[in-house]
């Protein structure tokens, strides 16, 4: 999978993505990300952003400069001959599940992700590019960068080789968010803390039915 990276900064994308399983799929050539700053487009003396149509605070990112970014992405050999997925990062875009990243493993071969910023990018750039509007949760963030790696990071969890053997047998099993490790009884501020009895039976069916009661 190749992801194509559309953003006012890029920088910031570098210590997460040389880390960990990521950083291993970048080596192993498993998934490849790619960047295009709308910045390298704007003429000199000109800013990447200017004043709302209409009123109001902030400023609004000119589509002409990621226009010409995501025109670059798809100029590419590569991509040219892909199955191309445009993702815009919207607040009030379609929600972002693990449904979705299962599925777009399976569809596209190449996801060009547009990254916004200020009071976000023109609306012209999404109609223009019949780019798919995404969320990734109901607040606001400052930029669409933080999305582009929540989807890097769950997509590339879905390709197949990316996870090693043990993560991916951890991927199959019930898992839950509450876990426990050593020591088995946890002594803070004069109380006992203890492990829950049935993780200690060695009874495996017991084990899945005590995770699977704590997802619900
Ligand atoms: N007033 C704008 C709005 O409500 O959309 C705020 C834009 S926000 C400060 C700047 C950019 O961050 C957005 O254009 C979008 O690309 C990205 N962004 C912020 N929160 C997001 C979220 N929850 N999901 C996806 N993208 C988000």
């Amino acid at each position: 999978m190749r992801f194509h990276i559309i953003t006012i900064f890029p920088e910031m994308f570098n210590s997460y993505l040389k880390e960990s399983i990521l950083g291993r799929a970048i080596n192993e050539k498993k998934i490849k990300i790619l960047f295009y700053n709308p910045m390298d487009f704007c003429e000199p003396k000109r800013r990447v952003d200017d004043r709302p149509y209409g009123g109001g605070p902030g400023m609004v990112l000119r589509p002409e400069l990621f226009l010409l970014a995501v025109a670059k992405a798809m100029a590419d050999k590569k991509t040219k001959k892909g199955k191309v997925k445009i993702i815009l990062f919207s607040t009030s875009g379609k929600k972002f599940t693990t449904t979705y990243a299962k599925q777009a493993v399976k569809k596209y071969t190449d996801i060009i992700m547009i990254s916004g910023r200020y009071e976000g990018i023109d609306a012209r750039v999404q109609k223009i590019l019949r780019a798919e509007e995404i969320s990734i949760g109901d607040y606001v963030l400052t930029g669409g960068e933080l999305p582009a790696m929540v989807l890097i990071d769950s997509i590339s969890r879905q390709i197949p080789g990316v996870l090693g053997k043990y993560e991916s047998l951890e991927e199959e099993r019930v898992s839950t968010s509450e876990v426990y490790t050593r020591p088995e009884v946890l002594k803070y501020k004069g109380k006992n803390y203890k492990v829950p009895k049935v993780l200690l039976s060695g009874n495996h069916q017991l084990i899945e039915n005590w995770k699977n009661s704590k997802n619900k």
